[in-house]
């Protein structure tokens, strides 16, 4: 019998025919709107769905931190052998926007719902070796729609060095042994910061073959010797995509390799840069969610950006309890707090700034230093400075849509997503000309005509508030130049169609290597 017609669901879309369509399978840490910490939450949420649009069959990997309302009990269980002992995991699943979402379920991932990166370096270890065993068992084993992916014309995808042991097992415990012969690996670099660097000791962890250990030794100024995932990953990847062209060239640079720029330069073959777009379901200000008419925000574009920004504007200074005024400069930053974003620049410049008359409002988390570098500028500023020590997507959303200039003084950044999401606003940013923001922030060229923005060089206080000072000239001296430089952001491409099509390049000349 027919169901009856409200009961019936929608049949899912057709994937577009593409003659180059791969089974492709994404890895990481995090997947955003399930667990966010930063970007790389929202390249899981987005680069996946772009994938889909083009033709390819994609899933999504990523640890089932807690429970997902949507995500359903495969009902699959499979024992994998880490750290020397037999751990069970299950898988949940969801379709959405013609993505397979699984999710790794295993009580070590429960533990960390609310600090993904925390706990001991073997702990976290632990969680990484899993989630990667489990990813490369997934296609396999998990029944999306029906059936599973197999392991014909199978690419994956890891994201930083989480997930860096996947291109390791996938070579040394399957493609050695005649197994996933069709399966290849692309790793990509979000920060190389960041490379999962342990004791030489700890590798005995992580069942890898004799002949692969010397993959994992490395010796940097800094470190001494240690063992290195990232470095591992990045020699046995098929490909490795850094975030950024310019990013790609700086990570291959002592400042910017973080003691792997050797290895990368001698990977540089098979390394591109290749810049993030941004998700406009999620970052669009005429169909944001978070800026809503009910709290006096209101969803604009284009054409409503002046009477639009202004309500944006107005609204989020009486959230958060500054004085609504519609012509002082209100200043926004939003950032996880680290060194690398150069909250100590801000912090340094915070008087000048603020003797300029302008509102500053914060947003970020982390590194309980920053955090109170944070709270001290609204003490000492009360009626011009807020700062929101936590995390809430809502709040960087009306941050971007309420702000008249985003601030991103980050030391480096290998591609940055908030200067996207502000210029796609009409937010001009004002950044450190580094990797992805000197790839994307074209600087404001008065005599031409030109630019989305204001870019400084050097990461030091002078030339940061020089690029400041011009930006607050041009929006209070040259209302019309400055409208034109928000127009042009706002007219930017920034989806990520792009930034797929180059995806899809790089992973099919993974997919015919050998
Ligand atoms: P990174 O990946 O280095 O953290 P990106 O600029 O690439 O930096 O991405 C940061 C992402 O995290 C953006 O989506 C930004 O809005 C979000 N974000 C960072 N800090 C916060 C916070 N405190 N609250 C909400 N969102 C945040």
């Amino acid at each position: 019998d027919e169901p009856p017609a409200d009961s019936r669901q929608p049949p899912p879309p057709r994937r577009p025919s593409n003659p180059h369509a791969m089974n492709i399978v994404m890895v990481g840490a995090e997947c955003a709107p399930y667990s966010k910490t930063g970007g790389l939450g929202d390249v899981m949420q987005a680069l996946p769905k772009a994938l889909a649009a083009r033709g390819h069959r994609v899933m999504s990997v990523a640890p089932r931190y807690k429970q997902y309302p949507d995500a359903v009990d495969t009902g699959l269980r499979l024992r994998l052998r880490v750290f020397d002992s037999d751990q069970e995991v299950g898988f949940f699943h969801a379709f959405h926007q013609g993505v397979d979402h699984v999710f790794v379920d295993h009580p070590a991932f429960h533990a960390w719902a609310d600090s993904i990166y925390s706990g001991s370096q073997l702990d976290v270890l632990f969680r990484c070796a899993l989630l990667s065993k489990a990813a490369l068992e997934a296609p396999w084993h998990v029944a999306c729609g029906g059936a599973p992916y197999g392991d014909s014309n199978l690419l994956f995808i890891a994201n930083d060095w989480h997930t860096a042991l996947l291109p390791v097992y996938l070579q040394a415990h399957y493609r050695d042994h005649g197994k996933l012969q069709f399966a290849r690996s692309l790793l990509v670099l979000h920060n190389t910061a960041h490379q999962g660097r342990a004791p030489l000791d700890d590798l005995q962890w992580l069942e890898v073959p004799e002949r692969y250990e010397s993959l994992f030794s490395l010796r940097d100024p800094q470190h001494g010797a240690h063992m290195n995932v990232l470095k591992a990953g990045a020699i046995t990847a098929h490909r490795i995509v850094a975030v950024s062209s310019k990013y790609a060239e700086e990570c291959q640079t002592p400042e910017g390799g973080w003691g792997l720029d050797d290895v990368l330069r001698r990977q540089a073959w098979k390394l591109k840069g290749v810049v993030n777009g941004i998700d406009l379901n999620e970052w669009h200000p005429a169909i944001d969610a978070h800026l809503s008419p009910s709290e006096g925000y209101c969803p604009y574009d284009a054409d409503s950006l002046d009477s639009g920004k202004a309500r944006c504007k107005a609204a989020l200074q009486k959230e958060l309890g500054l004085p609504v005024d519609p012509l002082v400069p209100l200043l926004a930053f939003i950032g996880r707090l680290d060194e690398q974003k150069g909250i100590d620049l801000i912090a340094a410049n915070c008087e000048w700034l603020m003797a300029q008359g302008v509102q500053l409002v914060l947003l970020g988390s982390g590194r309980a230093d920053l955090e109170a570098a944070l709270r001290e500028m609204e003490a000492r500023h009360p009626r011009q400075c807020r700062a929101y020590v936590g995390f809430s997507v809502s709040l960087a959303h009306r941050f971007t849509a309420g702000a008249d200039l985003l601030l991103m003084p980050s030391r480096f950044e290998p591609c940055g997503l908030n200067q996207l999401y502000a210029m796609a606003y009409g937010t001009p940013p004002v950044v450190h000309a580094v990797g992805g923001l000197a790839d994307t922030v074209q600087p404001f060229n008065p005599y031409e005509g030109t630019g989305t923005g204001w870019t400084f060089e050097g990461a030091e206080v002078e030339p940061f508030r020089t690029a400041l000072g011009n930006a607050l000239l041009t929006y209070s001296q040259h209302p019309e130049s400055f409208r034109d430089v928000q127009l042009r952001g706002m007219e930017l491409d920034l989806s990520w169609d792009q930034a797929a099509q180059q995806y899809e390049s790089v992973l099919l000349a993974a997919k015919y290597q050998w």
